[in-house]
């Protein structure tokens, strides 16, 4: 993997920074090499085996998922707050040989992995004499992680080592990284956004990832105010929170926020729509006018707001380089400017399946190859501005995609639920916010059905709000009536 090759020309810069110190490019190959020994046990290549790992941001997780990489394996990253069912739904469905944890997540998944034969292994043990390893053609799957996508429940989008490498090159030359680079991560490593924008633009550019294991405000507003850094990218919902802690701090540390931001040379925000009062307020606070960028797990980033010129607040640009970009409309032709369409992608930064399911993926594509986002959009003035997704299923909090569908099934399985429709609620701190409306024969307490929610699902799926009525808006053939329920559960109770 060139990303892997171009390593060894910066030697020994700092490749990565947390909280156990700072790590050189050369600490990095060597690492890599050695847990990739560990992971080959012996065989010449892991062939597409997945290996699932869960651990903190931090110099293990980058060493871990390039010895997988190196190994010829396809890395499968758990997200961290997942609980007991749904990292079980990622382990049924990519049937990984192999799952590493750090210590913090061992009673979680070691009884899931040894259930299933899975050969656990603790972050340290990743490590052995290191071997010769295999050549991996970039055609190959490198990692799958997990969406809602377009429709339905959870499903894996295998990216190749090609795709990886496309969506850098295309960011690298887009934001204009380079090896002076240092970039502050407070992103979660399950998603494309930390993994891709992130940690692997800035090791292709041999610059300096400093790392945190979790985002709070505070500490981030502190580490911006610090200077040292010249990038930081995030979800709107991140910007809102920082807003919030800038807005309640002193005078003379909103002045040392200013001063240490101004070394900055690019802030970014994406994976959900940013609020124009949000850029505004950002910009009052740290004179950084935030570039809003369009992606999704499918095709990495695709639209960009201009690294050099105006960024207009409300819109997401233009296409990035090697992507191509169209709009159709209702009637299957391209859209014309100001008319609204379809998102459609196609080029090399675009995932190549979704894993083991054929039929979902032919959906996914037109008869020449265009990946339909579900997104629509409109071109103004010569730059798209997203005008919101052609499913009211899929939900978007705090970055996170969601698929309601989900969250209904799990609902309709618990016994005491007879209906029940979730929606996205228009909300400045997550963007949709979560909220159901429920039917319950027999009155209950919504805090308890929350509760046995919040062991099923990851936290930002279960619903901020539970609503109780009597029965759902449905329409003559008895499908609920979503936008009605939208309007209920929004208005003054
Ligand atoms: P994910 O695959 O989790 O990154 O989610 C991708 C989805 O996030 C896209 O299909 C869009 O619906 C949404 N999204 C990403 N960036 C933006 C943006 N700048 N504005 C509005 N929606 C966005």
């Amino acid at each position: 993997m060139e990303l892997i090759d171009r390593a060894a020309g910066f030697d020994e810069r700092i490749a990565v920074a947390d909280r156990s110190g700072t790590f050189s490019y050369a600490q990095l190959l060597t690492g890599s090499a050695r847990a990739a020994a560990r992971l080959l046990a012996g065989s010449a290549d892991l062939t597409g085996e997945r290996v699932a790992f869960m651990v903190e941001p931090s110099f293990d997780y980058v060493r871990i998922q390039w010895g997988i990489w190196r190994a010829g394996g396809v890395a499968v990253p758990l997200c961290l707050t997942h609980p007991a069912p749904e990292l079980e739904y990622v382990l049924d469905t990519v049937r990984p040989s192999i799952a590493i944890t750090s210590d913090r997540y061992a009673d979680l998944l070691g009884p899931l992995a040894r259930s299933r034969e899975i050969e656990m292994l603790a972050v340290e043990d990743v490590d052995a004499e290191p071997v010769i390893l295999p050549k991996v053609d970039p055609r190959r799957p490198a990692m799958i992680l997990f969406t809602s996508g377009t429709t339905g429940r959870p499903k894996g989008v295998v990216i190749t080592n090609a795709n990886i490498e496309a969506q850098i090159a295309s960011l690298v030359e887009a934001w204009e990284w380079s090896a002076e680079d240092r970039i502050l991560l407070t992103l979660p490593l399950h998603h494309i956004h930390g993994i891709v924008n992130v940690i692997a633009c800035a090791l292709w550019s041999g610059a300096r990832c400093d790392m945190l294991p979790g985002f709070d405000a505070a500490e981030v507003v502190d580490r911006l105010s610090n200077g040292g850094l010249t990038l930081y990218m995030a979800v709107p919902t991140i910007y809102h929170r920082l807003i919030g802690d800038l807005d309640t701090a002193s005078a003379e540390d909103r002045a040392r926020f200013r001063e240490g931001v101004s070394a900055l040379r690019l802030m970014v925000s994406g994976s959900a729509a940013l609020p124009v009062p949000v850029l505004e307020r950002w910009r009052e606070l740290s004179g950084h006018t935030l570039l809003e960028r369009y992606g999704m797990t499918e095709i990495g980033m695709g639209l960009s707001n201009p690294y050099r010129g105006d960024r207009v607040p409300g819109s997401v640009g233009m296409p990035l380089p090697q992507v191509e970009v169209r709009l159709v409309g209702d009637d299957g032709e391209s859209a014309a400017e100001g008319v609204p369409g379809e998102i459609q992608v196609r080029g090399p930064t675009v995932f190549v399946e979704y894993w083991e399911r054929p039929e979902e993926t032919a959906e996914a594509f037109t008869d020449d190859g265009w990946f339909r986002t579900g997104d629509t959009a409109v071109v103004e003035d010569g730059r798209y501005r997203i005008l919101g997704r052609t499913s009211v299923d899929i939900l978007k909090t705090g970055g996170e995609k969601v698929s309601a569908l989900e969250i209904e099934e799990l609902l309709l399985s618990h016994p005491a639920v007879s209906e029940v429709a979730v929606v996205g609620v228009d909300d400045p701190e997550w963007g949709q916010r979560v909220v159901a409306m429920v039917v319950v024969p027999t009155p209950m307490e919504s805090d308890e059905l929350r509760d046995w929610l919040k062991t099923r699902l990851a936290p930002h799926k279960v619903p901020k709000e539970i609503h109780f009525a009597d029965s759902l808006p449905r329409n003559p053939m008895g499908k609920t009536i979503k936008p009605e329920v939208v309007e209920m559960v929004s208005s003054p109770r």
